[in-house]
This record gives structure tokens, sequence and C-alpha cells, in this order.
């Protein structure tokens, strides 16, 4: 006899307003027999809140592997089993992939509960154009490697969004003035939901020199969105890199074989190559 397969429910879950939680929500972890949250102390907190006496199990990112060949286990037994993270819906710049992908790939219903993330409400309350956005989350620690994601970002047309921390917090903003240009519109969101929540808009240098002159705008949780690239003409990271190519190949080497090495290195057609070894127009082709 085949046994059916539990349901997978991923719980969106606060941001930091416990009444941000949804009825449905309390619904499926009350009515759940297994429920895996990134921090089992911390979750107790909003269970305790709801009465909620399901029994926990912990699934983060030092644990996914192993966490969640035991959930598909049980959820393989026909039992449903919940997700949650510490905040707000898993697998937004939180851990949750591994199970999802596996749970899907075995043939396990999984069934959203949406609710809070930082990003769509910050999104909604910045007065910027939202109907289309590039959602980064975290950028990386290092400030070579943030410029540097940050540079792929550059000619990008709609709002960009990113997740950040206070230890970071004014570090990111520099260098996205240095990179994106400190005129660009801006909006950080911080502590949403909470006492403290403030929602700020500015030029990306006006920010810098705000969060400057007043250190408990440091502090907190932060949402940071940035406007799009309004000047279509200004060159991605990838087109500076050909021209700088070319300028070196031409420097060197007759135009024609600097095209033949460039065609090669970076897959573009032979026409546009030429014109940009002439100093030509740098038209993406
Ligand atoms: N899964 C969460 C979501 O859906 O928003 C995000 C988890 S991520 C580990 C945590 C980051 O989200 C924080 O560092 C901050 O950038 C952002 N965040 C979470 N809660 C926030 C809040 N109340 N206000 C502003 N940003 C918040």
């Amino acid at each position: 006899m085949s046994v059916t397969t539990g349901v997978l429910y991923v719980v969106a879950t606060p941001i930091g307003n416990l009444a941000d939680m949804s009825q449905r929500a309390v619904q499926v972890l009350t009515q759940v027999p297994l429920i895996a949250a990134e921090d089992t102390r911390h979750s107790r907190h909003l269970l305790d809140h709801y009465n909620i006496r399901t029994p926990m199990t912990s699934y983060h990112e030092h644990n996914e592997e192993k966490a969640s060949s035991e959930l598909l286990a049980h959820l393989m037994t026909g039992e449903d089993a919940a997700l949650i993270s510490d905040a707000g819906t898993p697998m937004i710049s939180d851990p949750g992939f591994t199970l999802v992908q596996q749970a899907r790939q075995a043939g396990i219903k999984v069934v959203p509960i949406p609710g809070p993330s930082a990003v769509i409400a910050a999104l909604s309350a910045s007065g910027l154009p939202v109907d289309r956005f590039f959602f980064e989350g975290f950028l990386p620690n290092k400030r070579t490697a943030r410029r540097h994601r940050l540079e792929l970002l550059v000619t990008y047309p709609h709002t960009l969004a990113f997740y950040e921390t206070p230890h970071r917090i004014a570090d990111t903003l520099a260098d996205a003035a240095a990179v994106l240009g400190g005129q660009r519109s801006a909006v950080i969101a911080r502590e949403l939901t909470k006492i403290h929540e403030t929602i700020h808009s500015d030029t990306l240098e006006g920010l810098c020199a705000w969060q400057a002159a007043d250190p408990n705008q440091s502090k907190g949780e932060f949402v940071l969105l940035i406007s799009g690239n309004a000047d279509p003409v200004t060159l991605s990271a990838e087109e500076q890199w050909i021209d700088r190519l070319m300028t070196a190949l031409t420097r060197e080497l007759p135009l024609k074989l600097a095209v033949a090495i460039a065609m090669e290195v970076t897959g573009r057609r032979k026409n546009a190559l030429y014109r940009r070894g002439l100093g030509g127009d740098n038209i993406v082709e």
C-alpha cells in the first residue's frame, strides 16, 4: 500500500511586530505535527505568544543537508511539516532552499503561507518605482567584493533592493555612492514594523551625511533601496572591461589581430569590436 506524502508548509512570520502574524500561519503552525525553525529558541517566543505547542526541530544554514534529509523522511511517512525562519519569509535571505528543492523533487506538495518580508514592506512604502525591481539581498562583507557586485548593477534601470546590518550600513552607503553615483535617489527603511521604524529618502550622498549625523540611524535592521540607472548610456562593468581590453590590445597590436583576439575572448561580433578598436561607439552587440 502506498503512503501519501505529507505537505511541507513554508510559513512567513513577523519581521518585528508579532501582530503581523496571519491567521492562516497560526492555524498551520498549530496543526502540523512538526515545525522546522531556524533558531528554535528565537521562535519559541513567537509560538508562545500564539499559544502554539507544536514540537520544533532546528533547520539552519549549518545543518541544511542533514536536517533536510530528516525532514524529507518525516514527510515521506505521510506527516506534514512547516518551515519557518527567524523573521519574515523563509528562503528570502534565509535558509530553506535545500529542503524546498528536495521536497519538490521528491514530489512532495509544498504550500506557501504568505506574509511579511522586509524587502516587500520597504518597497511598498518607499515612493520609488517598484513595478520592476532587483533584489540583491546582502552584499559581500569585503569592500572589494562589495564594490564589484555594485559595479555589476550600475546600468540596471529599475530599483535595487539590499539587506544590511548595523555594522555595515555606513560602508555600504559610501560604496554605493562611490560606484552608483552620490546623486541617485535612495531610501533607508529601518526597523520596519517596530517602535523605531524609520523610512527616510534622500540621495545616496544625503543618506551618508544623515546617518553620520545621528548614530541612532545606524542601529537595527535595514533595507536599502536605490533608484535604478536613469541614464541608459552608462556602460556596464562588462562593457567598460571590453573597452579597456580593446584599448590595451590596439596599443600593442595591429587592429586586425587585436579584433581577432578580442572576438575569441569576449564572443562579441567582429564589426562591433572594429568600431570600438577605432575609438567609435561602444554599443552593446
Ligand atoms: N526572511 C527575511 C525577510 O523575508 O525579510 C529576511 C531575513 S535576513 C536574514 C535579515 C535581514 O532582513 C536584516 O538584516 C535586514 O536587512 C532585513 N530585515 C529583517 N527585518 C527587518 C525590519 N524589521 N526592518 C528592516 N529590515 C529588516
